[in-house]
Order: C-alpha cells, then sequence, then structure tokens
C-alpha cells in the first residue's frame, strides 16, 4: 500500500490559533512511523495540473486562486479559510496526491492508498473556497478516474464530521458518481439532508449531536454500505476526516478510535467485492491531534489488512 504526502503540504499555515494547522499532519505523519508502517511505500505527491483541477472547478476560480497567494502574511477567503505563502504549493500537492493514487490504484491490482496532505478538500465547491478548503482533492481524483482511465462508476464514501458540500454540489448531477456521507446535522455547513438525493446518486446519512459508536455504525450498516454495494464501484474513494472522534473539539459526534478500523474494514470489503480492491484515501479533518493521529493510524492499518 501506498503513502502519498510531501513536506509542502506542512507549509499551508492558516495562523496561530487556527484548528487546521500543519501539526495534524505532523501527528498523522508520526503516528504512520517507519516501525509500525514499515510495509508503506512513502512517495512524494507530485502537483495536480491545471487540467485536473478544472475537471471539477471553474477556470476563473482556479486561476483566482492560484494568483491569490499572499507573498507574506495571510490572506482571508472567507471567515475560516485563509491563504499563507505556502498555500498554493499544498493545495497542488494535496490534489495531485490524489491523482497518482487514482493512477497507480488503477494500474495495478489491489492498489490502495492513503493521502496524508493538507489543506483538506471536500467543502470547496467549483467556484468557492470555503471550510479550509481550496481545492476538492477527492472531486479531483473522481474526476480524473472518469476521463482519463474511462470508469463508469466511481463511488465516494465520506465519513468527516461536516457534511461534503463541496464534494457533493460538484456532482450532484454526475450519475457516474455516488456520494455516501455521515455527517453531524445540525452543523457547518448546513447542507446533507436525506432528502439530498441529486440524481440518485447522493446518500447523506445526518446524525444528531450525541450520536456515539453504535447508531453510527448502524447508519452505516442500514443506509450507506449498501447504496455503495448496490452501485458496485469500479474504485473506491474515501474522504477520510477524523472529526466525529468523541475528543474532536469542532463538533459533538462521540466515536472511539476503533470505529475507524470498523468502517475502515467494511470500505475495503466494497472495493474487495466490487473495485478488486482499488481504494483511495485522502485526510480531510479531525482537530484534537492525539485522536486524529490514532484515528488515522487505525485507518491506515485497517486499509493494509
Ligand atoms: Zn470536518
Amino acid at each position: 500500500m501506498r503513502l502519498y504526502t510531501h513536506p509542502a503540504c506542512l507549509e499551508h499555515d492558516p495562523g496561530p490559533g487556527h484548528p487546521e494547522s500543519p501539526a495534524r499532519l505532523r501527528a498523522v505523519l508520526a503516528a504512520l512511523d517507519r516501525d509500525r508502517f514499515a510495509a508503506l511505500d512513502r512517495i512524494e505527491a507530485p502537483r495536480a495540473s491545471r487540467e485536473a483541477l478544472e475537471r471539477v472547478h471553474d477556470a476563473a476560480y482556479v486561476t483566482r486562486i492560484l494568483e491569490s497567494a499572499p507573498a507574506e502574511g495571510l490572506l482571508r477567503l472567507d471567515e475560516d479559510t485563509l491563504m499563507s505563502p505556502g498555500s498554493i504549493e499544498a493545495a497542488l500537492r494535496a490534489a495531485g496526491a490524489m491523482v497518482a493514487a487514482v493512477d497507480a490504484a488503477l494500474n495495478e491490482p489491489a492498489g490502495r492508498a492513503f493521502c496524508a496532505v493538507r489543506p483538506p478538500g471536500h467543502h470547496a465547491t467549483a467556484n468557492r473556497a470555503m471550510g479550509f478548503c481550496l481545492f476538492d482533492n477527492v472531486a479531483v481524483g473522481a474526476a480524473h478516474a472518469l476521463a482519463e482511465h474511462g470508469l463508469e462508476r466511481v463511488a465516494i464514501a465520506d465519513f468527516d464530521v461536516h457534511h461534503g458540500n463541496g464534494t457533493q454540489d460538484i456532482f450532484a448531477h454526475e450519475p457516474r458518481v455516488l456520494f455516501a456521507s455521515s455527517h453531524q446535522s445540525p452543523l457547518y455547513p448546513g447542507s446533507g439532508a436525506a432528502d439530498e438525493t441529486g440524481v440518485g446518486n447522493l446518500a447523506n446519512a445526518p446524525l444528531p449531536p450525541g450520536t456515539g459508536s453504535q447508531a453510527f455504525r448502524r447508519a452505516w450498516e442500514d443506509v450507506l454500505l449498501p447504496r455503495l454495494h448496490a452501485f458496485r464501484p469500479q474504485l473506491l474513494l474515501v474522504s477520510a476526516g477524523f472529526d466525529a472522534h468523541r475528543a474532536d473539539p469542532l463538533a459533538q459526534l462521540q466515536l472511539e478510535t476503533d470505529d475507524y478500523a470498523w468502517l475502515t474494514t467494511r470500505l475495503l470489503d466494497v472495493a474487495c467485492t466490487h473495485a478488486a480492491g482499488r481504494l483511495v484515501s485522502t485526510l480531510e479533518g479531525g482537530y484534537d491531534l492525539p485522536a486524529l493521529a490514532a484515528s488515522a493510524a487505525a485507518h491506515v492499518a485497517a486499509l493494509m489488512g
């Protein structure tokens, strides 16, 4: 299994006190240490091409982001999304990791990868940066699989505690992509009601604050995993946010670290049943550093089987 990351992803710095800090990625990489995770094939993420970004983002938006990184200090794009001098390189590597991981997954049997990158992506829409996200990394990967590999069915599973509104918006009219998400509701960004179904390709499981392991697992077993199996994806992508953990400061779900291993094993079963084991996961949220590190390690260990 491959691990994609890049030192540039540590150079995106939205400022002191911001929860989406470089320390998050440092914690994840420290947890995926070379002793316990010696079997990981560690690869430097390439930059995403403009063509790859423009499959899901408006050309004018891509230009605006690429041209707006400040030479020093911070540029505020919205209330909680900021760019620093290192943000462009980080964002290009974060999206590029997905493209490279999708290529590798499709070019060899049972290809699996985890992209340890930031900034995260699933809130960025076709033309708007929001929720700490600049480019929608997982969407760039899915669109690349459709366009370059000719796939007809790509599924995206999103278990970040926030709804992946950007990914949903980008693919709401694309029947070749199934988007399946569990998330807390009410919570930022406010979308993800169960009746948001797109062209029959969206499966949303909103969970009330306080939801714990049992109800979380039931939502996946009863609603989301059956949808994923019924779709028979040729490739499974995962928006892996770990902020539904009970220790996370930004939300009120009550998951334990073990829940991430449990769900990952079931997602891998979807990939092995329908997609020849091809699964690519990318880091989204997770803001309590010890919980993030332990949960990401549990996720990657489960992916390694
Ligand atoms: Zn989140």
